[in-house]
């Protein structure tokens, strides 16, 4: 596949054609290096479930999806040409970017640190367009990618380290951000429900936070994985007894489930001020009885991503303290199995593409 794009810098990703096709190369064009921009050499990107959904064009008609596609907004590699003016990353550095390459930087939204709620509509990554919205932006199944240094984020880790590293700029900032915002550290009991590419993020962080961690999923079988992980405790949600034990005990709840289920019985679960924060999405609506959140005047609240200085923020947070992601490098002729296989739940707990030398 070829795109229409003839000028800039020559590169190459792997893209999907439509929505049933398999990832085949595809050779396309990045911008020329402006002035603010740096040239980033792709080193690992990540497999997101929100790729999948993109390339399946399952998101249709909310979010439109734009062929040939290259996924991939958990990127990291080492800045290979910095522009004139930028200051912020030398060459050789690391450097990452996550879900968003650029927004208007004036709105209420930019001004405010949370540019992912532009309110002119940021440009994302992969599967959109640059703020002149014509310009199609491609992911980070590729070896280059283009960026303004203000929308790339400074990977202080050891190379070696990388490969966990990708997944932050997505599964680590939609984890850290909630619990920041509600207060997980010393003294809090925060429960991670699901334990995923974002539940095993929610545990490591909010252990490193200093919070007591509890892991609450149906599956009995993970209990050794999140102990593993930082969890102190274990709760099997299908289990009467132990949900009773449980009950009204936690501060935080990061619920990163995307499998259809109740609300009411994770809700029973939080103390007095108790807040759930959603992360994952189930494919259709849930429904609360305000019962569960009037008596122990509960909190039910969202979280999307996180802003450039909140993620730089986590990135830092992660590399003091040797956080990365559990991950299973592949090999980008691997990307369709490892679809199926992120379906499956499949991964412990999140595939990166090597793209070092595709
Ligand atoms: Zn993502
Ligand atoms: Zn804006």
């Amino acid at each position: 596949m070829t795109a229409a794009a003839t000028q800039g810098i020559a590169t190459r990703g792997f893209a999907v054609e439509n929505k049933d096709a398999k990832f085949a190369p595809f050779e396309f064009a990045r911008r020329e290096v402006g002035p603010n921009d740096i040239l980033v050499d792709i080193l690992y990107s990540g497999i997101c479930h929100s790729d999948i959904h993109q390339a399946r064009a399952e998101w249709e008609p909310a979010v439109p999806s734009i062929f040939p596609m290259v996924p991939g907004h958990e990127i990291v590699g080492r800045v290979a040409k910095v522009g004139a003016e930028v200051i912020k990353f030398k060459e050789g550095g690391f450097a990452g970017i996550g879900c968003f390459m650029d927004s208007c930087g004036e709105c209420g939204a930019c001004t405010s640190d949370v540019e992912q709620f532009c309110e002119k509509g940021c440009a994302m990554t992969y599967n959109g367009t640059e703020m002149d919205r014509t310009t199609l932006t491609y992911g980070g199944y590729s070896k280059h990618y283009v960026v303004d240094q203000d929308y790339a984020l400074k990977a202080n880790f050891a190379e070696a380290d990388l490969p966990g590293v990708a997944p932050l700029l997505c599964a680590g900032i939609t984890s850290y951000s909630p619990l920041k915002r509600w207060g997980a550290g010393p003294g809090k009991k925060v429960a991670v429900a699901g334990l995923g590419g974002l539940g095993h993020m929610g545990v490591k962080l909010a252990a490193a936070m200093g919070a007591e961690v509890t892991v609450l999923s149906t599956s009995p079988s993970k209990e050794a994985d999140a102990k593993k992980l930082g969890a102190h405790r274990f709760v099997n949600t299908r289990d009467d007894e132990a949900r009773a034990v449980a009950t009204g005990s936690f501060d935080i709840i990061l619920n990163t489930i995307s499998a259809q289920h109740e609300y009411g019985t994770y809700l029973s679960l939080l103390g007095l001020n108790g807040v759930m924060a959603i992360v994952g999405v189930p494919p259709a609506p849930v429904s609360v009885h305000a019962l569960s959140l009037i008596a122990g005047n509960k909190t039910i609240t969202g979280s999307m991503i996180g802003g450039i200085a909140e993620t730089q923020e986590m990135l830092d947070f992660c590399a003091e303290r040797g956080i990365t992601s559990d991950v299973e490098i592949i090999d980008p002729s691997y990307i369709d199995e490892a679809y199926e296989r992120t379906i499956r739940s499949d991964v412990r707990y999140r595939f990166v593409i090597d793209m070092k030398n595709a």
